[in-house]
């Protein structure tokens, strides 16, 4: 009888921990089953909004699972939910390194959790370095490395803190030469990048971090995982607490990986790197800072006198890293809102290259429709519009356009029963981000007016007043356009005039019932467009009132 080789994850795993029973966990949540089995508590919790946190989670939530793995590509029994990368990190070392016997390494200077989880369990650390240039240089890992057979190797990329980017084919070469070690490729910072992630290539010795606590904006909820060869992640799931991810946090991480979310998050993490570039440039121009780099969605800087800016950081309540062991004067700082990153320029004396922007995102679910948008009125890109009714996209991407403002706005809605609430929701929600990006409207021209032409014709009014009013002239001749009912044209602007609180009077003529919705759409984006301008240094409030 032959014996099968051991795989690599029985050869590299703690023998201790594959002689170990699995946990004894109750069994998973059977709907219609009677649920005596956990010690539980048998009636809701006396909180809100949580429904079934009397119970416990499922040991690994399979929707969740299901979600991460196609947000990175792989296979479910690829990828292990864990509590943050952070969590993944400390199970990794706790199910491969022995204490005493076993070592990680890093390449320095790196994310501090790595080394910090191998010393809690007794693991040796070895240390490599990026170049003197933070590059870096995969030979020289190797040469560092090598011989020493570690159990773990963790590369971040982008690197925290130095924004280091390792190149695919280093990583490729690096798991090929160190066969007996597993290649962790933290990916926490993955979003903010251009190069491919490593998660579709997770096999063999090669483990993926990813995390939902950066470019999710998911951090409080503590949601991560590793991505690995299914082997790797059953030995993961032996030093795993039971129940380790909180209801909560399930449901936080479901919500906001909706597929309506997905496009603001695009927009978001477009926008920080945006004005991670825009901080970059005016910082370039303070003499203290030595050296500037940037990668993720932060800085780093290495400043002459660290101690002075410690001090003028700290007079303006803004917290930073100070990394002294990554440089001397090396500062970690996190691209954080407009209004954050103005008051770091202060810190430095710098004044920013624009005034704020005006901006918004709104999230508005009910039980017929989910809809998350977000609105920059001082940007004209991008426009991103997913209504389900492509007809709608085209006459808001119009408004948008003709607005001369940025839109990202996706529906998910039960189109299927009728249009009318996707068409209502979205008007509302629209309503609802141009109102909150115009803030206290100061220095706004208010009102609009528009007359484009064809042979149909619409004149847009608007007043920014605050006061919600809607007229609409003018009649259909068919029930339709591209799959949006013409009765809700008119209900589409009283919707915005509600939830923006504007008056919004509409006069409109013609033969072509497309051609008169679009006339309608276009002309409230040109009405829009004169209402929402700024109009000198926009200090002043157009009404003798006051107040708008
Ligand atoms: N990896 C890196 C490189 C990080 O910078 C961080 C957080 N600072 C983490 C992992 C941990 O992230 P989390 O546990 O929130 O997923």
């Amino acid at each position: 009888m032959s014996i099968a080789a051991p795989t690599l994850a029985e050869r590299l795993a703690r023998p201790e921990i594959l002689a170990l029973a699995p946990c004894d966990i109750a069994g998973a949540p059977l709907p219609g089953t009677v649920r005596l089995d956990a010690n539980e508590n048998p009636y809701g919790a006396l909180v809100t909004g949580q429904a079934g946190i009397n119970r416990y989670p499922e040991p690994q939530p399979a929707m969740l699972r299901q979600r991460l793995a196609d947000l990175y590509g792989v296979a479910p029994a690829s990828l292990w939910v864990a509590r943050g990368s952070d969590d993944a990190i400390d199970l990794l070392v706790r199910a491969f390194c022995r204490p005493g016997l076993d070592s990680i390494a890093v390449v320095e200077p790196t994310f501090s959790a790595y080394a910090q989880f191998a010393r809690v369990q007794g693991a040796a650390v070895i240390t490599a370095r990026l170049t003197d240039d933070f590059a870096f240089d995969a030979a020289a890992v190797l040469a560092t490395v090598g011989a020493q057979a570690p159990k773990l190797l963790f590369l971040c990329t982008p690197n925290n803190p130095t924004g280091t980017e390792i190149d695919p084919a280093d990583i490729a070469r690096i798991a090929t030469a160190l066969p007996d070690t597993l290649v962790v490729v933290d990916e926490a910072y993955g979003e903010f990048t251009n190069a491919p992630s490593q998660a579709a290539m997770a096999s063999g010795n090669v483990v993926v971090l990813r995390t939902l606590s950066k470019a999710y904006g998911l951090a409080g909820a503590r949601i991560g995982c590793a991505i690995a060869d299914p082997q790797i992640i059953e030995i993961l799931a032996r030093v795993s607490p039971p129940y380790p991810l909180p209801t909560p946090s399930i449901t936080a991480a479901l919500d906001a990986l909706g597929p309506e979310r997905m496009p603001v998050h695009a927009e978001r993490v477009s926008r920080l790197l945006a004005d991670r570039d825009t901080l970059a440039a005016r910082l370039a121009e303070a003499s203290e800072i030595e050296r500037l780099r940037f990668g993720g969605n932060f800085l780093f800087l290495e400043v002459a006198d660290p101690a002075g800016l410690a001090k003028r950081l700290a007079a303006a309540a803004i917290r930073v890293r100070f990394r002294p062991n990554a440089a001397p004067g090396g500062v970690r700082i996190t691209i954080g809102t407009e209004a954050e990153n103005r008051a770091v320029l202060a810190v430095f004396s710098l004044s920013p290259a624009s005034l704020p922007t005006r901006r918004a995102e709104i999230v508005r679910d009910t039980s017929e429709t989910r809809i998350a948008l977000a609105i920059d009125l001082d940007r004209a890109e991008p426009r991103r519009i997913d209504s389900g009714i492509p007809f709608y996209d085209h006459m808001l991407d119009q408004v948008a356009a003709h607005g001369g403002f940025s839109l990202t706005l996706a529906c998910s809605g039960d189109l299927a029963v009728d249009p009318h609430h996707s068409v209502e929701d979205i008007a509302i929600a629209l309503g609802q981000g141009l109102k909150q990006a115009l803030g206290d409207k100061s220095g706004i021209a208010r009102f609009g007016f528009a007359l484009p032409m064809d042979e149909a014709s619409a004149e847009v009014l608007v007043d920014l007043s605050g006061r919600p009013f809607a007229r609409f002239d003018g009649s259909f001749a068919t029930p339709a356009v591209g799959g949006l009912p013409t009765e809700m044209v008119p209900h589409i602007f009283r919707s915005i005039a509600d939830s923006l609180g504007a008056a919004i009077h509409v006069r409109m003529g013609g033969d072509n019932d497309h051609h008169k919705v679009e006339a309608c759409f276009k002309a409230f984006g040109r009405a829009l467009r004169q209402g929402l301008s700024i109009e000198g240094r926009g200090d002043t409030l157009p009404s003798t009132k006051g107040v708008l």
